[in-house]
């Protein structure tokens, strides 16, 4: 590194923090204004967590939907580290990694993304599994491998929450252990998917009615073991048998996060201006699922990849001494799968279901993943999947 160039050193590689890098190294730089960027994440690779449900029904591989940054960056100027981060000197403008010497910075983006929060429940830290990392998939995975090769004739899976997560997975997991497999979903509130779009909320009671997948609503569990689910229904509780239990329910920031001496919401989000902007340090900049705008946006990739372009040309502009632009979030809809050829879809004015939601859905998704050269790896690996033995 030169002695005056500019360092942005971004700490998170999800949605928000690798699609910012990807951004600010296509920029146009001039030689002497080049800086030099950094990109720490805790893993070695990018999980593009919508596709996360096809790794259980082998539709995805794992490269597909989680490949190496080092691949994603080999053709840009970004330097990636691998280390978990523990905290930041705000001060002397450093972050604190684990088992490495403190990074300095000019700017820094913070993307850290919402963690699981698993609950005090007894039995819940046990024996439910959450959904959110590659690892919680592929342990799933493995499980329902046990299950489909044991001699029991009925597979009993609980799923916890139904929201968009709850629902997906209920939908995938179904079709993985077929006639064997009795899914139902436990839902505290009186509907699941409540803030889902009305389309998508009809298709997707549809398709949990044709997987014969049994919902709880108004309904929340009080203990698991190891095979036996307490659920509280009103005043009357039932203890049912179960093989496996799935936890989508809730997220939080994570310590490093709410440590932080910065400004933030109740519910423990750094709060940003319209630029994204950190409140009190113009030089930090916070997006994705552990930033709070003005008006509450969902916890969607959606938000953490429009966030990504303008934190890249709001940093690239303050460099250059340019004008910064004001974040707008576009709503472009919502899509969910519904197992392993159904999907369903809303948004700008469009409804779609079935197949043909299944395959715009994949289109959409195959055109957002982060490289060029990762999409045309998994579309040809995709086209050609059929052909191979
Ligand atoms: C199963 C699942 C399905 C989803 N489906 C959809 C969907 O269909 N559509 C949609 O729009 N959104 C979906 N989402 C939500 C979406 O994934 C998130 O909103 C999005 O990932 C947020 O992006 P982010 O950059 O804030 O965080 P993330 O993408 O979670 O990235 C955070 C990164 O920070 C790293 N990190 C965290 N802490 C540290 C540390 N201390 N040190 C170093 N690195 C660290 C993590 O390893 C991770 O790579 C889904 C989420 C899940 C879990």
């Amino acid at each position: 590194m030169q002695a005056n160039q500019t360092h942005i050193c971004i700490v998170g590689g999800g949605f928000g923090g690798l699609y910012s890098a990807l951004r600010l190294s296509r920029l146009p730089w001039l030689s002497q204004a080049l800086p030099k960027i950094t990109l720490i994440d805790q893993n070695d690779h990018f999980l593009f967590s919508p596709l996360l449900y096809e790794y259980i029904t082998g539709e995805l591989e794992s490269w597909e939907i989680a490949p190496s940054f080092t691949e994603l960056l080999s053709q840009t100027n970004v330097q990636f580290i691998q280390a978990q981060v523990r905290g930041f000197d705000l001060a002397t403008k450093q972050v604190n990694l684990c088992n490495e010497k403190p990074l300095d910075y000019d700017f820094l983006i913070l993307s850290t993304g919402g963690r699981t929060p698993i609950s005090s429940l007894p039995g819940v830290s046990e024996y439910a599994l959450p959904f959110r990392t590659l690892s919680n998939a592929q342990r799933l995975q493995a499980r329902l491998k046990d299950l489909l090769s044991s001699n029991l004739d009925k597979i009993r899976v609980a799923v916890i929450g139904g929201g968009y997560s709850g629902v997906e997975l209920a939908c995938k997991v179904a079709d993985r252990l077929g006639e064997r497999g009795r899914i139902r979903i436990i839902e505290r509130s009186d509907t699941i998917l409540g803030s889902s779009a009305q389309f998508n909320r009809q298709a997707a009671e549809r398709a949990l009615t044709k997987k014969s997948i049994y919902v709880d609503t108004s309904t929340s569990i009080e203990s698991l073991t190891s095979n036996t689910i307490t659920l509280i229904n009103r005043d009357q509780r039932d203890v049912l048998p179960v093989e496996l239990v799935l936890w989508t329910v809730g997220t939080d920031v994570g310590e490093m996060i709410s440590s932080l001496d910065l400004s933030k919401t109740e519910q423990g989000l750094l709060k940003v201006n319209e630029f994204l902007q950190v409140e009190q340090e113009k030089t930090i900049f916070a997006l994705g699922d552990i930033a709070s705008f003005r008006e509450n946006l969902p916890k969607t990739a959606q938000v953490a990849i429009q966030q990504a372009d303008f934190c890249a040309w709001n940093i690239w502009a303050t460099i250059n001494n340019k004008p910064l632009l004001p974040f707008r979030y576009m709503a472009l809809g919502e899509m969910l799968s519904l197992g392993e050829d159904e999907a369903t879809i809303s948004g700008l004015g469009i409804n779609l279901e079935g197949t043909l939601g299944y395959l715009i859905r994949r289109l959409v998704y195959l055109y957002r993943l982060p490289t060029l050269k990762h999409q045309m790896s998994v579309a040809l690996h995709q086209l050609t999947r059929p052909l191979l033995p």
